[in-house]
């Protein structure tokens, strides 16, 4: 799997999408009509922040008890005659499903949309052992035949026109296509069906387990899950450890949060639940089922005062949607499989070392996706202390603290600070016109490039303030 974007730091893939005029395009085009969509939504519905405010309520309780509902989510499956696993790291997850696709001797397996899955590569590792694996969302189905990764949380394919999926649905079947959405969507249903027909394993994510019940809700607008879970005879699901609820009263509260605030949609066109295998007297359901319920960096969030918000997300991209910078670059850009501010602030704290550590720079800190989030995490403020943890432990250029301490010597000290303004008002001479420095030239070129930079008045507000005083107008 690749990104169209290959450079190793997030300035320069954000360069590379910054050039790219049709993802800029199709970005804007599909977050504005997204955020539309939720604004439409939830204004229609009403008291929204209310709304807000109990899902908040019901993250933080369900996280702060999380090994009371674990332990109680995982009984329940147990009695319903579930096989739960708990795996560490994303490894333990992968080899944990490696297992059960070798006991079971299989070769095909489809599988629905599952962010976990993908921060843990699984069907690259699946592939290895020959297992051969098909995405079955149309999304994830358009990006896997791409070789891709998706670039959006709820939908990943964002970045592809219709021109673009036909070429690779005509590579794939050499049949010849049209570009009309019917005649695209009636090939990919046509293929898929074959899959679900003879694959010999479903694996599929968990949008929310319900502890009380021992149940797996699973929310598509394709009804592709229902299948996944239900046709090949073993259903695999993977979950990360924090998606669970306490009650099916609280899945109520989440079934108008999530598709309100990932499409836009009043109610979600497929929300399924599961409770185990299928029993005697049952029609249909997997024979076995497995749950894996994975760390991999969640539990070090917990009693964390900072970052154990993290854990109430529930991955339902409306931050995305609204964020300035990822509403410009895209998902690609990041290089992690969580894009967009929760990307920026989930990714540096599920991995140790310097992988993701410049993602936390990547936003305005305008707090758009506060206002967004469904369940009020503040990203924003996260984001900071992110950056702090980083100045802190020393990941930091010795310009840029070279910079901030020269500012602090300046800001610190009211006499400094005139000197410097006078010196600054001097040197600025040669470069500013009508008010503005325009020159690309040193450390402001960066600035400059795009945007005036405003030059220093021939009066600062200082200067001025005791004239005003004198006349009278500096009262009150
Ligand atoms: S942080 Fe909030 S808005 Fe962003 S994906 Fe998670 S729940 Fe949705």
């Amino acid at each position: 799997m690749s990104t169209p974007h290959s450079s190793s730091n997030v300035h320069d893939r954000a360069q590379q999408a910054l050039a790219d005029d049709f993802l800029r395009k199709a970005v804007h085009f599909t977050t504005d009509r997204l955020r539309n969509k939720k604004q439409a939504v939830t204004g229609e519905f009403g008291n929204w922040e209310a709304w807000r405010e109990r899902g908040q309520q019901i993250r933080q309780h369900t996280i702060a008890h999380l090994d009371y509902y674990l332990d109680q989510f995982a009984r329940h499956l147990e009695a319903h005659g579930a096989h739960v696993h708990f795996a560490a790291t994303g490894e333990e997850a992968s080899y944990i499903v490696r297992e059960i696709a070798a006991a079971k001797s299989a070769k095909r397996a489809v599988k629905s949309k599952s962010m976990v899955t993908e921060e843990i590569h699984l069907n690259h590792h699946l592939e290895e052992m020959g297992v051969q694996v098909v995405e079955t969302d149309l999304g994830e189905y358009i990006i896997q035949l791409a070789g891709e990764t998706p670039s959006h949380i709820i939908i990943p394919a964002i970045h592809k026109n219709r021109e673009q999926i036909r070429d690779l649905f005509e590579a794939e079947s050499g049949e010849q296509l049209t570009t009309e959405t019917r005649d695209l969507a009636a090939f990919a249903r046509r293929r898929l069906r074959q899959e679900y027909l003879t694959a010999d394993i479903g694996i599929t994510g968990c949008n929310f387990g319900i502890a009380e019940t021992g149940s797996i809700a699973l929310f598509t607008n394709e009804g592709n899950a229902d299948l996944v879970m239900n046709m090949p005879k073993t259903h695999i699901v993977l979950m990360g450890m924090e998606r669970v609820l306490p009650t099916m009263s609280d899945l109520e509260v989440f079934a108008h949060l999530l598709p309100k605030s990932a499409t836009g949609q009043n109610v979600i066109t497929y929300m399924s639940i599961v409770t185990g295998p299928r029993r005697d007297n049952e029609a249909d359901g997997a024979e076995e089922m497995h749950v894996i319920i994975l760390d991999n960096g969640r539990s070090r969030q917990l009693g964390d005062p900072d970052f154990q918000a993290i854990l109430h997300c529930i991955r339902c991209g409306a931050c995305l949607n609204v964020c300035p910078v990822y509403r410009q670059i895209g998902g690609h850009a990041y290089g992690s499989v969580y894009p967009g501010p929760i990307g920026a602030v989930l990714s540096p704290l599920l991995n140790d070392g310097e992988t993701y550590q410049d993602l936390p720079y990547a936003s305005s800190l305008c707090g758009a996706c506060y206002e967004a989030c469904p369940v009020k995490i503040p990203l924003h403020d996260m984001l900071v202390r992110e950056r702090q943890r980083l100045v802190a432990t020393g990941h930091v250029k010795p310009a840029e603290k070279a910079a901030f301490r020269a500012f602090r010597q300046v800001f610190g000290n009211a006499g400094r600070y005139q000197t410097t303004i006078r010196i600054a008002r001097r040197l600025q001479f040669p470069l500013a016109h009508d008010g503005y420095i325009r020159a690309k030239i040193g450390p402001v070129a960066g600035w400059t490039t795009s945007r005036d930079f405003p030059a220093l008045p021939k009066r600062t507000f200082r200067e001025l303030w005791p004239e005003l005083v004198r006349k009278g107008n500096g009262r009150g």
